[in-house]
């Protein structure tokens, strides 16, 4: 694509400079990115001090063996204890941690004075379970405090926590037990999913009868539905299943935390699957924490003592690890914690929360900012967002049309919006502007934070120009870095350190600018090749949702004898357009056409009521791609709803096609 395009694309090119109160204020100023390129190393030296080290580390990072890193190796430290008992310590006991809303409505404010004790009693309960220091145990819960207790539990005993996300079934769970050869479970009867309840130990049940499971030897279950166990098909194993409120209630509330090296496993977390079979990456203590607390007191400018933080992701992804349990609360934060649906009871649930706790920092996924355009700009008009000072994007390429929409409708036309580029492998955010710094640009995540090394190069693996485009790569290590591919060593190397010598390959495609601030363009996987041209899926797309009739669109290259590839664009349409609409498809193309020159036209543009997404919220193109290409669809244990594809490969043949 050329540049000129990417100007089309924005057609009016906007950037928004910060608030000036925001940057007179900022805890980041631009003199971070100076002193960090000075110094990488004393940067980040000089943020691991934000933590409290049991034995300060004197080294900071080791890459003699790369690409294995040890970040602060000589350093001890506990990280429940730095995300709460520190804060108590500090004499900040009375502040709410956490205020959870129940999708039915019930709520439980818990300060770190409680929370202290929870995770205590809660780590005394898994030593009397047998958990010892290395231990896996895997997390299957819904978004209830008891999970964020429990992760914090295990980080204060030093066993390694895996977290399954609750929609899951029986299968994907049985695989990652089988993987982490995980020793206990900690689960709930059940949580509460569009107003109804949705049950959890069933599927424990079945996926311990798989082949794999047999080492796990307690199932650890919190009464969150009160469901009876029978009637959702499950069944109590006497010996093995123990309620949370007879072995966690009874404890005491007082447990030392030990201090662990800084290269301790914290967890192992798999990918969501976009590209492929998930992957167990593996974090480890004292960079991990380091990052994500720095990131987050830079990236959100977050103030302790008057911020109200809300992330709305699930903590069974890495951006609630991140940004709903370890950065917030190694920073001291108050944030909320919602476990439903964000249109249940009504469309305006989220914008309620933000009225009612005064929430100033909200944090969400592209895929959501659609659905809330979609579902109308009414509905957050309703509420009272004042409260809101800075909105977070993360997971997907935003593109400019919900970027503007976003910081419009919700941030009253003058919060920043911060597109977070990172993944699960990264552990924290990577590129990202800054809020008081920063000024933004909709639609691009614009530069690395500091102390962080980002790159786009070509095939070569030389630096692209500004105004080309390439392969986004990490050009030194960081702290959060993933340590490996959990049992699988050469997996490691291979996936991400093999294709460019030196420097750590994260599979997604990315330009830079005239500014040189980097635009994110999907996977490469996924970048087609048109008569000779390279188009990327997210500038077909992004051309397509800033047509007023789209409110979603997913493009695919399919294989085509002419040209290599052509593009397929599925859409979803906004609720006022006409699926039957003669004129629409052609309507679009000619849309995208004027927006990215004629070759980026789609060739096949099919209407659909859903797209196939992973259970994070991310378009799964590569299942497009095999239904366009009419292939066996690949692995679909992420994908959150499989009747979708069968919709969808319905519709193939009818599709309607052009010249
Ligand atoms: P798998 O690796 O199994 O295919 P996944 O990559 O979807 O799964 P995650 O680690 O959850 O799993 O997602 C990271 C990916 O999400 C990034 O590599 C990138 O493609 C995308 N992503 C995340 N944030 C952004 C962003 N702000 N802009 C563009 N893309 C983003
Ligand atoms: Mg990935």
């Amino acid at each position: 694509m050329s540049n000129e395009s990417l100007a089309n694309l924005l057609r009016e090119e906007r950037r928004f400079a910060p608030p000036a109160d925001l940057a007179a204020n900022a805890n980041v100023t631009s003199e971070a990115y100076e002193q960090a390129a000075a110094d990488r190393l004393g940067f980040w030296a000089e943020q691991a001090r934000r933590l409290s080290w049991s034995t300060e580390p004197t080294e900071t990072l080791d890459w003699t063996n790369p690409p294995f890193a040890k970040w602060f190796a000589d350093g001890k430290l506990n990280v429940a204890y730095n995300c709460v008992d520190r804060h108590v310590e500090a004499g900040n006991g009375d502040r709410v941690a956490i205020h959870f809303e129940g999708e039915p409505g019930d709520t439980r404010s818990i300060t770190y004075a409680q929370l202290q004790d929870e995770v205590s009693k809660a780590a005394n309960a898994l030593i009397e379970l047998g958990v010892r220091t290395g231990d896996r145990v895997a997390i299957y819960l819904p978004m209830i405090p008891e999970a964020v207790i429990s992760m914090l539990a295990c980080a204060r005993i030093g066993a390694p926590h895996s977290l399954v996300f609750g929609g899951f079934s029986a299968d994907a769970l049985a695989t990652r037990i089988n993987d982490a050869d995980a020793r206990v479970i900690i689960t709930a009867d059940g949580g509460y999913r569009r107003g109804k309840p949705s049950a959890l130990k069933p599927a424990v049940d079945e996926a311990l009868t798989r082949p794999g499971t047999e080492n796990v030897r307690s199932v650890l279950v919190v009464r969150r539905t009160g469901q009876s166990l029978e009637e959702a098909g499950g069944v109590w194993t006497e010996g093995r299943d123990v309620w949370w409120h007879d072995v966690v209630d009874r404890q005491s509330e007082q447990h030392t935390p030990e201090a662990f090296d800084a290269e301790h496993p914290l967890f192992i977390l798999y990918t969501s699957g976009t590209t492929g079979k998930p992957k167990g990456i593996l974090h480890t203590t004292g960079g991990y924490l380091t990052q994500v607390a720095y990131t987050h007191s830079a990236v959100f400018d977050l103030k302790p003592e008057t911020d109200v933080f809300w992330c709305t992701a699930d903590v069974g992804w890495v951006t609630g690890h991140s940004y709903i349990v370890y950065g917030p609360l190694a920073n001291g934060a108050t944030e909320v914690l919602y476990e439903g649906t964000p249109d249940t009871p009504h469309q305006g649930r989220w914008w309620e929360l933000v009225q009612k706790y005064g929430v100033t920092i909200f944090y969400t996924a592209p895929t959501a900012i659609r659905a809330c355009m979609k579902w109308g700009d009414d509905i957050p008009a309703k509420f009272d967002l004042s409260s809101l000072r800075i909105l977070g994007s993360v997971g997907e390429p935003i593109n400019p049309e919900a970027w503007i929409w976003y910081r419009k409708h919700i941030g009253a036309d003058a919060t920043p919006v911060v597109d977070t580029w990172w993944q699960t492998e990264t552990g924290g955010i990577m590129i990202s502007p800054l809020p008081g710094v920063t000024a933004t640009k909709p639609g691009s995540a614009q530069i690395a934070v500091p102390g962080i090394c980002a790159t786009v190069i070509d095939d070569e693996a030389k630096d692209v120009p500004n105004g080309g485009g390439g392969y986004l790569v990490l050009t030194e290590p960081w702290p959060a870095m993933l340590r490996t591919i959990w049992g699988d060593d050469q997996r490691y190397r291979d996936t991400y350190w093999s294709r460019f010598e030196g420097k750590y390959f994260a599979g997604d495609g990315a330009k830079k600018d005239d500014d040189g601030d980097i635009w994110l363009l999907g996977r490469v996987d996924d970048v087609m090749l048109v008569s000779g041209h390279n188009i990327s899926t997210t500038e077909v797309e992004s051309a397509l949702v800033s047509h007023p009739k789209v409110a979603e669109a997913a493009v695919v290259g399919a294989a085509d004898p002419q040209t290599t590839q052509s593009i397929v664009a599925f859409v979803i349409l906004r609720g006022t357009a006409n699926a039957e609409d003669e004129g629409l498809v052609a309507e679009l193309r000619a849309h995208v056409a004027k927006a990215l020159g004629p070759i980026a036209k789609p060739k096949r543009i099919m209407t659909v009521a859903e797209l196939p997404k992973t259970r994070s919220g991310k378009i799964m193109r590569r299942l497009l791609r095999d239904v366009a290409e009419n292939r066996e669809l690949g692995d679909v244990t992420t994908l959150t709803d499989s009747s979708v594809m069968d919709l969808i490969q319905t519709k193939l043949p009818s599709a309607s096609t052009e010249d």
